[in-house]
């Protein structure tokens, strides 16, 4: 079998289309430009990256935004406090603190100062929470963005058995809630493994969907799926590469050449789910700007 390839760049720029299309409506209607406050703590030269990615995208779509750069030794006091500032600006709409933070801080209690009518991430245990039980939510932009991409390919998910490899809170975990509820996109009968697991093929080998969330290159080959598997790989790993001008390059969590003639979906790394990400944290930005989650009262 060749598998067929999951396009997240197409996707997302189409996606993006209709987001801009959806602000300019907003915007036409009278309203403020929806404004994304990004916070990057330190200098880390992958979330500049990043953080580059989603200022081009806000820019794509007509969603205003600036970062503020707070030093890697900011106090927690004095950066929950600049959050604080941030909620209580009613010129902002959506705030994101860029990820990882220095080790000083505690990402959780970071992520808790964050109003959650403003956390676009989808991050906040409010948030969180109400994924869980169904309710409207800001949903965490990757496993949204996976969700847009079973959708426009027309995958189906219902009924089918779910594996998820990798169980963090911004990925794994909420992938797996959404999978799993009965009663939203889900439907699905999921399994999570992680570092704990024993026997990962065990597990593996069952999926109908596979969904690697890990960030341990090459983990999953083709011995440990089955044939006609969806596989999509969340991985973004840097490995060493000197025939690139950077001198690496991006590979997934997945053997990409051995698993592309046995599965019958596969995303690619770059290009695959990375680019859905930042349409998804577009698309929160412009309903919490339309106070489309929690409606004011
Ligand atoms: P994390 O380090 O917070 O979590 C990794 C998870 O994988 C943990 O639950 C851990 O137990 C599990 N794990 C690690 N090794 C394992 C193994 N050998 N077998 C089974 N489970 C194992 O990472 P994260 O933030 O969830 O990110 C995971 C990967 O996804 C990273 O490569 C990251 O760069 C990438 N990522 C991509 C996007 C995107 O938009 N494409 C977004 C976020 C993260």
């Amino acid at each position: 079998m060749s598998a067929k390839i999951i396009d997240g760049k197409k996707v997302s720029e189409i996606t993006m289309d209709l987001i801009r299309d959806d602000v300019e409506k907003w915007v036409g209607a009278g309203n403020r430009r929806p404004f994304l406050k990004v916070v990057q703590v330190g200098t880390d030269p992958a979330s500049t990256t990043y953080i580059g990615a989603k200022t081009r995208a806000c820019k794509r779509v007509g969603i205003d935004t600036d970062t503020t750069h707070l030093s890697d030794t900011v106090s927690a006091k004095e950066l929950k406090s600049t959050i604080r500032s941030f909620n209580n600006d009613d010129s902002i709409d959506g705030i994101l603190v860029q990820l990882p933070l220095p080790l000083h801080l505690s990402s959780h209690d970071v992520i808790e100062s964050i109003d959650h009518k403003k956390d676009v991430d989808g991050f906040h245990p409010m948030n969180v929470g109400r994924l869980t039980v169904d309710q409207p939510t800001f949903k965490s932009c990757t496993p949204a963005g996976i969700f847009e991409l079973f959708r426009y390919y027309s995958i189906p998910v219902k009924s089918k058995h779910a594996v998820v490899v990798g169980a963090s809170n911004i990925v794994g975990s909420p992938m797996a809630t959404m999978l799993s509820r009965e009663n939203s996109e889900g439907k699905a009968t999921t399994t999570i493994c992680h570092k704990y697991t024993k026997d990962l093929t065990q597990h593996t080998i069952g999926a109908d969907i596979l969904v690697v969330a890990a960030g341990q290159p090459n983990l999953i080959k083709a011995e440990m799926v089955k044939e006609g598997a969806v596989i999509i790989d969340v991985g973004i790993n840097r490995i060493a590469d000197e025939t690139t001008e950077k001198g690496y390059k991006l590979v997934g969590d997945c053997d990409f050449n051995g698993l592309k003639n046995k599965a019958s979906w596969i995303t690619p790394v770059p290009g695959g789910v990375g680019p859905m990400t930042v349409a998804m944290l577009m698309k929160n930005t412009l309903l919490a700007a339309k106070k489309s989650i929690y409606p004011e009262e």
